[in-house]
């Protein structure tokens, strides 16, 4: 059952280790380590044309993916997300086209899922029996219900003021979930902690290889989607930056394996006003982020003080010719008002700071509006309801007058 996926190999040190063995960082150095594949036997084996007729599912890339059997892919129906043109928006903005992924139609509604479908699957083929996770609360649930669905149990650490929806949708799962008094940095801690002692196999963010392997299917997709060419823009709200990564990783083996040419996006990393680690270190021209301390945002998916791919996502933006920006809570809360009344898509806060991201890059002329730009909508904003203020007038039905009054008033 030897597939494509060859060996893996430290993104820092280049040291590579056995891909048929549980491997969480480099053990020489503790950077990141990434999924080598055969490109050249993927490249004989099948072409860009034959995706066409597969499933609509991120494991129309098997080739790419690193489970070997298919038997042990454990799937809820994930990727193949909408690309959808925005006129309205585009055109409010003043732009040729923009251009949104709505990852919020992913199962557990984020794109967390595309990460976990990977790393649960190939957890299991390589003969793991418990998962371990810290998480700001949508990779617990994405990881919980792929674990549920692997018949695997999960311990899931996130942050005491994780949303509700998210604590209340980790216990339907199952999952075994403990509420930290501290960050996502915290949470983690305790994981490395008792994992390795307890045998919960840890598939934080970048720590395991095989979630990146999920996220690069957005760059994927994306190619496939617009006939194998890439756009000028990407606007990627970043939090340990998976998604960047695997995307710029996904890149560079299309180019490979021909593909697509060697033209790239400029990739625009957005964080918080109160969580930019990953700003600061691209204006001070820095390899690598110093710990963010203090972190708040409303978004919790970008409440990452400090990433372990930190070097990646600033490789990823600088040989791109991007560049990294905050935006404040009160712009990310406007942004999903707009998305959703212009375009009709609900989004999570995260989301919605692509939106005011670039809102802030075409003011200050860093972004042209003849680009053609793609805004990644990570999560769906049901997860975060409690966010969209509801002050609506109660009617009684039998006070004809007050009814009327009130329908006139909206009608103004
Ligand atoms: C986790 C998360 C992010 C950040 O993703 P990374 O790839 O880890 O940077 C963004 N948006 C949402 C909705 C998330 O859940």
């Amino acid at each position: 059952m030897k597939g494509f996926l060859d060996h893996l190999e430290c993104s820092a040190c280049g040291a590579t280790y056995d891909a048929d063995q549980l491997h969480t960082v480099c053990s020489s150095c503790g950077k990141v380590l990434f999924a080598r594949y055969d490109l050249a036997r993927v490249r004989d084996a099948v072409r860009p044309d034959d995706f066409a007729r597969r499933r609509g599912s991120l494991w129309r890339y098997a080739e790419v993916l690193p489970v070997r059997d298919p038997e042990n892919v454990v799937s809820l129906g994930e990727g193949w997300t909408p690309l959808l043109e925005a006129p309205r928006l585009s055109r409010a903005l003043g732009c040729r086209r923009v251009l949104i992924k709505d990852e919020g139609v992913n199962p557990t509604g984020s794109f967390k899922a595309r990460g976990m479908t990977v790393a649960v699957s190939r957890a299991k083929e390589l003969g793991a029996r418990r998962l371990g996770t810290p998480s700001a609360g949508n990779a617990a649930c994405a990881m919980s219900a792929y674990a549920a669905r692997a018949g695997m149990p999960a311990y899931v650490f996130m942050p005491e003021d994780a949303p509700l929806m998210n604590q209340a949708e980790c216990v339907a799962y199952g999952a075994h979930l403990f509420l930290v008094h501290g960050l996502i940095s915290d949470c983690g801690r305790i994981v490395r902690r008792e994992g390795s002692e307890r045998g919960w196999f840890d598939v934080s963010t970048l720590r395991e290889p095989y979630r990146a392997e999920g996220k690069k299917t957005m760059g994927y997709e994306l190619a496939e989607q617009l006939s194998w060419r890439l756009p000028d823009v990407i606007i990627y709200p970043t939090g340990g930056g998976t998604g960047i990564v695997g995307m710029w990783k996904a890149f560079t083996e299309m180019e490979a394996m021909g593909w697509i040419d060697s033209k790239r996006p400029r990739m625009i990393s957005v964080q918080a006003t109160g969580c930019a680690p990953i700003v600061r270190a691209f204006e001070q021209g820095q390899n690598q982020a110093e710990p963010w301390t203090g972190a708040q945002t409303i978004a919790g998916g970008l409440r990452v003080p400090s990433a372990i791919g930190d070097y990646l996502i600033l490789q990823a933006i600088r040989d791109s010719g991007g560049t990294a920006l905050t935006v404040g809570d009160d712009e990310i809360v406007a942004a999903m008002h707009e998305l959703a009344a212009r375009e009709g898509v609900f989004v999570s806060p995260e989301a919605g700071a692509t939106l005011a991201g670039l809102r802030r890059l075409l003011a200050t002329h860093q972004v042209d509006p003849d680009a053609e730009i793609v805004l990644f909508l990570t999560g769906a904003g049901l997860l975060n309801a409690e966010m969209i203020a509801v002050d609506r007038p109660v009617l009684d039905p039998d006070d004809v007058e007050g009814c009327r009054r009130a329908i006139d008033t909206e009608e103004e």
